[in-house]
């Protein structure tokens, strides 16, 4: 892993679980530790570490652009339709779940994106 990669990997965790950071924010992050570091090197830095599963990358319907977040427990997304804001949803599918619709309809699942939309409590 190069230098630039686990500087990148080190700013999406010490912000942790619960935060989602969009692309800009990681390389706003990124540049006050490093402030050489360009926009190009903090997208395939993170396009990396996501096919490494070290970060997961977020995309929600609605939402313009990706979010980036630790890999950790599979949890489901809630996303303010006023306002954007995106939090984690305490939710798993029924254990079996997945496998019952791997065999009923004869598919590879591989990941699992849930996400529940609506107005969060500021706006409501
Ligand atoms: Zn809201
Ligand atoms: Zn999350």
């Amino acid at each position: 892993m190069t230098k630039n990669h686990r500087l990148v990997l080190e700013v999406v965790r010490e912000r942790g679980c619960g935060t989602h950071l969009s692309m800009n924010e990681v390389h706003a992050f990124a540049r006050e530790r490093q402030p050489r570091i360009g926009f190009t090197t903090v997208y395939r830095a993170l396009a990396r570490l996501r096919d490494e599963k070290l970060i997961s990358e977020i995309r929600l319907p609605g939402a313009e652009a990706a979010y980036f977040e630790p890999a950790g427990p599979s949890h489901a997304h809630f996303r303010c339709s006023s306002c954007g804001s995106v939090s984690d949803v305490a939710y798993a599918l029924p254990p079996g779940a997945t496998d019952d619709i791997a065999r009923r309809d004869g598919v590879d699942i591989r990941d699992i994106h849930l996400s529940f939309h609506g107005t969060c409590r500021d706006c409501r």
